[in-house]
């Protein structure tokens, strides 16, 4: 890595706030009567934090700071018997800064408290907090006293790229930030995207440790800064294109912003953003019931090159969530109000434009109703009860916004939906609402079209890909398959009259920052056969592992499959996250990637 920091002073006389330590621990608290996690202690510190301290009344703005971990759902932040706000409602460890009004605090002694939100129940959560500090200034001039100026260029040439900036301290706990989102950059806790490659943030003084990266095609660089008040550096970061997907684009077929969704906290703006700095190539707008075009905000925020947006609905209904697109414009969104799959798929069917249906999220359950759950269907058959007829020409088999405890669930239930005859392509989304807390473009498709020019891509053809199942799905890891050398996801192999034998290629692709530890090859949803794969397998940068099997020539029609998994990521430069609805405390985070399905006419009856 080439980047490098430059320090300077920029000449304001800026003094720390003066910090006054609350609570320097760091504290198990568990809503619910059952464990979430089993990597938190058997025994909490509670269900709730309680605190009491000495202060002086505040005549102005002081700020409230704390550390916190694994927070899923809302948590009140209490100061003398009244909510002063929340914790963030997100998972990842990080340091957080809540303004505290002038006269909130009184001469004496103070109670601060941290509280499940009283809801309808109590929704299990571990979760840490701690680390309370209070700090005697306004927000806005605790967080900054310093300022980091930024670059993101790519190795060849040096173009300035789009990307993520990952700020965390020395523990790697991401950092709070002075900048808000603005017209080039969108910006989270210790997280900046910049839409130019280039900008500056305020932030408090201290060590950090600054990565840049640009998604899961590219190489990661990180440099390490110390900043005194009153100091700006300047930190120039380079990363290198890794994994190769020429003839693929990279498409996200999931994804809202809080502007027509309504909740999560992306803006359009944001999310115009976000896509151009995770590499997202195709990205299909899919809001809850409405049909939004991403096109004049691309353009606005001066993004638009680098991807194509196509206009879909996330057809939101009370027996299931269905991804349609693209719907043509002026296409009147179709009823979601049906309570059977026929009223459904009738309504979709009616609506102009629409090639690609994906059954979302099949393992979870919204409003009562999980679509592969057992009220409607077999799970070991994959057949649906009651006359239930799935309509769908594709399903999520990875969304990374809510992963399952089982990272390979979904692909066991879409291959079995194959063999029954079901014919889907594999789906891999990413469903985010966030600009930070879920990574738009983690879970992906990459469909088989040109990829020439990402702001051109020749939609028609990309669609004729993606329902013809000529797709990789990855989240962290691509599997590459290849039949008789040449044929592909989606295609259909003849085998000659001769042959006993057929030859197997597979690639395992991801960047240097993802492991790969095991390759396997389903034929018909049965494995068939796998092998671990040692660190350093393949030293081809963008390659992990590269393997040739042959297998007996099947004497029925088959398809193959082939998946890759390995360690998740942890790191805060592109944290996966945990089960959205899991159903074990014990998880283990997993890299996922796999092929579409290859055809094999085994029966040479030509179909
Ligand atoms: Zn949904
Ligand atoms: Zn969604």
């Amino acid at each position: 890595m080439t980047g490098r920091v430059t320090i300077f002073c920029f000449g304001l006389l800026v003094a720390a706030a003066e910090a006054l330590v609350l609570d320097g621990g760091l504290y198990h608290l568990r809503a619910g009567d059952t464990a979430e996690w089993s990597t938190f202690s058997a025994a909490p510190h509670g269900p709730s934090y309680e605190l009491t301290f000495e202060s002086k009344p505040n005549a102005v703005p002081w700020t409230l700071q704390w550390r916190q971990q694994d927070v899923k759902t809302r948590w009140d932040v209490w100061l003398n018997g009244e909510v002063m706000g929340t914790l963030l409602e997100d998972e990842q460890d990080q340091i957080h800064c809540l303004e505290i009004p002038a006269g909130a605090l009184q001469a004496g002694e103070n109670r601060l408290a941290v509280v499940q939100h009283v809801g309808k129940r109590l929704l299990v959560d571990d979760i840490r907090v701690g680390e309370f500090r209070l700090l005697r200034a306004p927000r806005a001039q605790v967080l900054s006293t310093s300022a980091l100026a930024f670059t993101l260029r790519g190795e060849d040439g040096g173009a300035l790229l789009p990307g993520r900036i990952a700020l965390v301290n020395e523990e790697g706990v991401l950092m709070p930030l002075g900048s808000a989102s603005n017209a080039t950059m969108a910006i989270r806790n210790g997280v900046v995207y910049t839409a130019t490659g280039q900008g500056r943030v305020m932030l408090p003084a201290g060590d950090y440790r600054v990565y840049g990266g640009r998604g899961f095609e590219y190489s990661l660089d990180q440099q390490h800064v110390s900043l005194a008040p009153g100091a700006m550096a300047t930190v120039d970061l380079t990363v290198r294109r890794e994994v190769r997907t020429e003839g693929y684009v990279a498409c996200d077929p999931h994804m809202h912003t809080v502007t027509h969704s309504g909740h999560g906290d992306a803006t359009m703006e944001e999310r115009m953003i976000t896509l151009a700095g995770e590499g997202i190539e195709l990205p299909i707008a899919t809001d809850h019931n409405v049909h939004i075009d991403y096109e004049a905000a691309a353009r606005a925020v001066g993004v638009r090159s680098h991807f194509t947006p196509v206009m879909g609905n996330e057809v939101t209904t009370s027996v299931g969530h269905f991804n349609i697109f693209p719907v043509a414009d002026g296409a009147p969104v179709p009823d979601a109000s049906g309570k059977h799959w026929d009223d459904v798929f009738r309504a979709i069917g009616e609506t102009p434009g629409v090639r690609a249906i994906i059954l979302n999220h099949a393992r979870d359950i919204h409003g009562g109703f999980r679509p592969f759950g057992p009220a409607v269907y077999d799970a070991t058959t994959g057949a649906h009860r009651n006359g239930w007829r799935l309509q769908a020409n594709a399903m999520e088999i990875l969304n990374s916004g809510a992963t399952q405890t089982d990272v390979l669930q979904l692909t066991r239930d879409w291959m079995i939906q194959l063999n029954r005859g079901h014919v889907m392509t594999p789906v891999g989304s990413s469903d985010s609402h966030d600009v930070s807390r879920y990574i738009v473009g983690q879970g992906r498709t990459y469909i088989r079209v040109n990829d020439r020019d990402p702001g051109a891509i020749d939609v028609d053809a990309a669609m004729e890909a993606f329902v013809a199942g000529r797709v990789m799905v990855g989240y962290g890891l691509l599997a590459e398959l290849r039949v008789n050398e040449r044929h592909r996801s989606g295609d259909l192999v003849t085998l000659d009259g001769l042959a006993d034998r057929v030859t197997v290629d597979i690639r395992v692709l991801g960047p240097h920052w993802v492991e790969a530890n095991r390759v396997q090859l389903f034929q018909n949803g049965e494995l068939l056969r796998e092998e671990s794969i040692a660190r350093g397998a393949d030293n081809t940068p963008g390659v992990i592992w590269t393997g040739q099997w042959t297998i007996e020539r099947p004497e029925k029609d088959v398809h193959l499959v082939a998946i890759a998994t390995g360690p998740g990521v942890e790191g805060p430069w592109w944290r996966m996250a945990k089960p959205y609805q899991p159903t074990s405390p014990d998880f283990v985070p997993q890299a996922f990637g796999c092929s579409g399905a290859v055809w094999i006419d085994g029966d040479g009856d030509g179909k």
